[in-house]
């Protein structure tokens, strides 16, 4: 990025503080680099008398008096309602300043992101009775943390614009366009209620952002879409499920049950699922077996985009690994890539025109890049550097070596090595009750009430069933609609 570029875009951070961006620039910060760490690096390095200089820029909360603001704090300031004070508010707001300032020597300072008029009142209060050495550290932090959040603003880049969708609309959509493209009504009736499931809990990057991938992958006879799974084999606790080269939902129709079944029966059952496309998120089959009283943990391979630790080439695939644990009321559920981010939610990046973090993945000749299109045409990372990686090493072992189907780099083989993914799926089902007795749900269900009652902490699994809860449509990305509709519209 030029000098100029880099100004126009982080110069108003610090609140009329080009310096704190000049000194990143000048001296030498990388491209792509993480600016919030260097810009605050710079602040507090800088000297007591600069960094009252920079409190002093900052505008004033009452009335905005003596500083023009810029056009990020107007934003934050109307954004906590500060222009909307009631008189006795709007007194009480100049007073305290007006003691503040005369305690302190700069204005009050709050990051107001969250906080409304009444928080913001009651920390001013408690904040005016400071030490000036206490209040000189708080007013900074506030500044780092003003700072912090105007940079994830940034980074978030450019409203996408969005349509609201009925989630009845999605499934008809979803199937309409799946059957066009070549499924039968029972494999677009699958893949459509896990495309709408998605969406449904919020998980953008395997709801309709799928779908044309799915319908290419039809088309160009990367999943059958007319396949009819079978049950192989289900000698003592395993099960093993031909999927017929269909996508995963499909198949787990014939799967789920037989495994449940048997983790039921036996205590513990273990899944092989071969020859299917998994090209869906992973929590619905874990959270399936879980609404049966059964704890389950799930992985499948896919296709190599992973660079391991200490190599530069793609090797594993980003291996996605899903736990799911019964509480009788929400389950424990989570499910991620062992990448250091989803490859879906690169390309949404990339999409959208945003920077990923460095640890992200690298270019094609092994250097670390934060530009998507750059990672996708190079290699991801792990996350947790050797620790991801020896999880996605598992992944592989358990979801190809273990169960006779094929390793991720295999997949690179085929004759079109962009296309859907053919592999399997391992998945585990464990009964607490059989192993733990009467007591190890409720035992489980009181630990992660303890859990999720820890400050700051939230349970695995909660945000996407407090989506679910609130309902409301899916807000689709316009262009994405529109795509959607076309393959659902052709005859
Ligand atoms: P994330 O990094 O977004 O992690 C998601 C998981 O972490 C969820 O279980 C989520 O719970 C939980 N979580 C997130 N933030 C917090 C928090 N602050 N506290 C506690 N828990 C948290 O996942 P990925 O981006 O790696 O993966 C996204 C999806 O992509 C997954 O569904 C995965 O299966 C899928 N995928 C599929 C592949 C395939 O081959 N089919 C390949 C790779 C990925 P919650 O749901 O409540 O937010």
């Amino acid at each position: 990025m030029k000098r100029q570029e880099f100004l126009a875009r982080y110069g108003a951070v610090y609140e009329h503080s080009q310096w704190v961006a000049e000194r990143a620039y000048d001296g030498g910060i990388g491209n792509g680099a993480d600016v919030a760490p260097v810009f605050r690096r710079i602040v507090d390095r800088a000297g007591h008398d600069a960094q009252l200089t920079l409190l002093r820029a900052h505008p004033d909360l009452a009335g905005r008096l003596g500083t023009a603001l810029t056009a990020h704090s107007t934003a934050e300031q109307e954004g906590a309602g500060l222009n909307a004070c009631s008189p006795e508010e709007f007194a009480e707001f100049s007073s305290l300043n007006e003691t503040y300032k005369e305690r302190f020597g700069f204005p009050f300072i709050i990051a107001v992101k969250g906080l409304d008029r009444p928080t913001i009142l009651k920390r001013f209060r408690q904040r005016v009775e400071g030490t000036p050495e206490e209040e000189f550290g708080t007013a900074l932090n506030e500044v780092h943390k003003i700072a912090g959040l105007r940079l994830a603003a940034l980074a978030a880049g450019p409203e996408v614009p969005r349509e609201p969708v009925d989630l009845g609309e999605v499934l008809r959509l979803a199937e309409r366009a799946l059957t066009n493209a070549g499924a039968d009504a029972a494999n677009a009736a699958a893949v459509a209620q896990n495309i709408a499931a998605a969406e449904r809990d919020g998980s953008e990057s395997h709801g309709l952002f799928r779908l044309p991938g799915y319908c290419n992958g039809l088309r160009k006879g990367e999943v059958n879409g007319k396949a009819v799974p079978s049950v192989v084999s289900a000698a003592g606790a395993s099960v093993v499920v031909d999927g017929d080269g269909g996508a995963a939902p499909v198949a787990y129709a014939v799967a789920l049950p037989a495994l449940a079944q048997k983790a039921e029966e036996l205590g513990v059952a273990a899944l092989a699922l071969r020859n299917t496309v998994h090209f869906a998120a992973m929590w619905p089959e874990v959270e399936w077996l879980c609404e049966r009283g059964l704890a389950a943990f799930a992985a499948t391979a896919n296709y190599p985009y992973l660079a391991p630790f200490g190599g530069t080439r793609p090797f594993f695939g980003t291996n996605p690994i899903a736990f799911a644990y019964p509480t009788g009321s929400t389950p424990v559920v989570f499910d991620f890539a062992t990448s250091a981010m989803a490859r879906g939610d690169i390309m949404l990046a990339g999409r959208d025109g945003r920077q990923v973090g460095e640890a992200v993945g690298i270019d094609r000749y092994g250097e670390p890049t934060s530009d998507p299109a750059a990672i996708l045409d190079g290699a991801q990372l792990p996350f947790g550097a050797h620790k991801g990686s020896a999880i996605a090493l598992m992944v592989e072992l358990l979801a190809a070596g273990l169960i006779g189907d094929v390793f991720s780099d295999e997949n690179a083989i085929r004759a079109d090595p962009t296309g859907l993914p053919l592999g399997g799926v391992f998945i585990l089902a464990i009964s607490p009750r059989a192993l733990g007795g009467a007591e190890a749900i409720a035992r489980s269900a009181a630990w992660v009430e303890r859990l999720a009652a820890e400050p700051g902490v939230r349970v695995p699994g909660q945000r996407r069933h407090k989506k679910r809860a609130a309902g409301g449509p899916a807000m689709v990305e316009r262009a994405l609609l529109e795509k959607v509709r076309a393959l659902a519209d052709e005859a």
